[in-house]
């Protein structure tokens, strides 16, 4: 090993900015991807193949000492395999490993390589095996697209749970986080739409079209690329993969008639009339036929819900006729609701042919992959890029809380109440609950929602009141400053789909929309049970937030283990690394924080819980312990960090007494 190059940089004696991209760079030249900070492992994106893949290299990441073996990926997964068996530290089971990193850094390819090592290990059967590697094509052809940025880029999050009896895989569960549907019907210059329609129109045979009522791929405005060879290839893929995950063939003949019939919807377009009534243009007259052929519904019944909305005060019907752009905006929306649904039940299908088949009474423990975008700051940013943000604050929040130095500096930085608590959760009116609050409002507008924004936050720290006609606001993420245009907030917030709509596709003849639009999507929880009443629809950010709540719940019980994914350079080239781009990622990741600190000693970090337990059970600590009920456990544990000292032992001495002095400071000021 090169001296100069190690491979944990935890271990350097002396650290700045300069030579840790010294480090970096000395090895990305040499090839070697993989860094380690303490625990944490540093991928860089090779962008080009290597053969660190290969069998050999398999074999060798079982079962090994961490140590002993350059960094990889595979090292992370045997670890996590093995902290699962409880082979390693007497930590917490469950083990969950989150990777993070901007677009294109290489998330998506590490999760795909982490599973592949973790099958390897367990030596799961063949099929059980074969059905979760062939999840991931899935997935990709249904919400994956190229862009600017990646071309595979994963357009949605996703939190991939294998589940074990002992050493055995027995089953696998996946959660899916913020698909973005408007990609359907929006392709920004040099974008694509979800792969799964070019791989469709490319590889589909001449029979299947005629049944699916597919045209030639240049007819359709959803998409119009060349013809490419690997697609047919890929679409054959796609097919086996639903095979062998266990897709029945009815279901994907309605699938993909469905996607086939978002093609044809998307085509359509109005025009007006001179009685000012609004009809379907002459060219697309075919459109709407073959749109109401491939969803299964009359076609007069298509068009109204295209050209009026219908609505129904005490009790009595309203019909509202809709200009040209409320008709456009209906078609989209049925595009993108429709496309929504379909991939939320590819993932249900998934999760019910994948669950584990064992009796109730038999403890499954789990490994789970969170694969999430990491955060963004456009030129424009929009309700979605406040929602993945919103995501990447809770799982800074994570690292923060479970990254030992992190915890061991948060003592003197009290960095326990973070911006999303403070800004977005803050009962009963945080971001969360007034943007829920103002979608509750038909009448109510963004810049209503953008005011009372400003009036309510506009002293708090992380917040800016942008005065500007548009409705704009700025949050200061721990990432950066990020400027929000609140321009159709409220709408994607609400994602209501009209009550006609919903109807039309229910009565549909193909069974599976049907029951696509039948299930409504009820607010979990009771936390607003007056306003469930109002809003049949969950609200985005809510529900959004509710599902990041419990992934939170889940990944603060499981033993912690970090992938951070960078991006060498901006055009996806191999063997060159812009410094300036690497060091701005390593400074959004709070790498560099963690290696100061490390430096400083702190290279390792005893499982909380294992050591809470162990000085509880200590029947003097417990009666002291009692005492403490006053303090927070935060604080309790933000203590314990302090006394970690670098050979990884907690000096229990120290720990008490600051925990005394810390009762004593909270009497004082009681009697004061
Ligand atoms: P992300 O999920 O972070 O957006 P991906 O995992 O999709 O990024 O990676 C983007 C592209 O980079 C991949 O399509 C692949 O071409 C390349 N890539 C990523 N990781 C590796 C790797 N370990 N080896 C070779 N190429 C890689
Ligand atoms: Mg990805």
């Amino acid at each position: 090993m090169d001296l100069k190059l190690p491979e944990d940089l935890a271990n350097l004696s002396e650290l700045d900015e300069k030579s840790l991209l010294e480090v970096l760079t000395g090895r990305f030249t040499q090839n070697l991807i993989y860094t380690y900070i303490g625990d944490i492992l540093v991928a860089i994106n090779p962008f080009k193949y290597l053969s660190i893949y290969e069998k050999e290299v398999s074999e060798r990441y079982k079962c090994h000492e961490k140590k002993s073996l350059p960094p990889h990926i595979f090292a992370v997964a045997d670890r996590a395999y093995q902290s699962m068996l409880g082979r390693l530290a007497t930590g917490p089971k469950n083990q969950c490993i989150v990777i993070s990193g901007e677009s294109g850094a290489g998330k998506t390819e590490s999760t795909k390589l982490l599973l592949r090592h973790i099958m390897e290990l367990c030596k799961a059967n063949s099929q059980l095996e074969q059905q979760i590697l062939q999840v991931n094509p899935l997935l990709e052809a249904f919400g994956n697209a190229q862009t600017v940025m990646n071309d595979n880029s994963s357009r949605f999050g996703k939190y991939i749970q294998l589940r074990f009896q002992n050493s055995s895989v027995k089953g696998a569960k996946i959660n899916e986080y913020l698909l973005e549907k408007s990609r359907v019907v929006h392709q920004d210059e040099g974008e694509q739409n979800f792969h799964i329609f070019y791989f469709m129109l490319a590889g589909i045979s001449t029979e299947d079209k005629e049944i699916y009522g597919l045209l030639d791929p240049t007819r359709y405005r959803f998409g119009q690329e060349h013809m490419v060879q690997a697609w047919r290839v890929k679409y054959a893929e796609v097919c086996n993969a639903m095979d062998m995950v266990g897709f029945e063939e009815q279901e994907k003949v309605d699938m993909m008639t469905i996607l086939a019939g978002i093609l044809s919807l998307g085509n359509i377009t109005f025009e007006t009339t001179d009685s000012d009534a609004l009809k379907v243009s002459e060219a697309s007259r075919g459109w709407l036929k073959a749109t109401a052929g491939q969803f299964g519904v009359q076609e007069e019944d298509l068009l109204k819900s295209l050209t009026c909305t219908t609505s129904v005060t005490r009790g009595e019907a309203i019909q509202r006729l809709h200009n040209q752009q409320q008709a456009e905006d209906a078609r989209d929306s049925i595009a993108k609701v429709a496309y929504g649904r379909v991939f939320g039940w590819i993932v249900s299908k998934i999760n019910e042919l994948l669950a584990p088949k064992v009796d109730c009474d038999v403890e499954l423990n789990e490994i789970g992959i969170l694969d999430i975008f990491g955060f963004e700051n456009f030129a424009v940013n929009r309700f979605e890029q406040l929602c993945i943000n919103l995501a990447n604050e809770q799982l800074q929040y994570f690292f923060n809380h479970v990254s030992p130095s992190y915890m061991e500096n948060s003592f003197t930085h009290a960095r326990f109440a973070p911006l999303f608590q403070d800004l977005f959760l803050t009962k009963p009116i945080g971001i969360l609950s007034l943007l829920d609050e103002q979608s509750a409002f038909p009448q109510a507008t963004d810049r209503d929602f953008v005011d009372k924004l400003n009036s309510k936050f506009k002293t708090a720290p992380n917040f800016e009141v942008v005065r500007n006609h548009t409705p704009l606001f700025t949050i200061v993420h721990y990432a950066g400053k990020v400027q929000y245009n609140a321009s159709g907030f409220l709408e994607k917030n609400r994602d209501t789909i009209p009550a006609n709509i919903r109807e039309l596709f229910i009565n549909s003849v193909t069974p599976l929309l049907s029951v696509l639009f039948a299930a409504t999507i009820s607010r979990t929880g009771t936390l607003m049970p007056r306003k469930a009443k109002v809003l049949l629809n969950v609200c985005v950010l809510f529900s959004v937030q509710h599902s990041l709540a419990v992934l939170m719940e889940k990944m603060f019980a499981a033993g912690p283990h970090f992938v951070r994914c960078i991006k060498p350079n901006r055009s996806k080239q191999p063997d060159q690394l812009d410094s300036k781009l690497v060091m701005d990622q390593l400074r959004y990741n709070g790498l560099m924080e963690t290696i100061r600190i490390r430096r400083d000693g702190f290279s390792w970090r005893p499982a909380f819980k294992e050591f809470a337990e162990r000085l509880v059970c200590r029947r003097e600590n417990r009666d002291f312990l009692s005492s403490l009920h006053q303090i927070p456990l935060c604080l309790i544990l933000d203590s314990v960090c302090c006394c970690v000292d670098y050979r990884a032992r907690i000096c229990r001495r120290r720990f008490l007494s600051l925990l005394a002095e810390i009762r004593r400071q909270r009497q004082a000021q009681r009697e004061r």
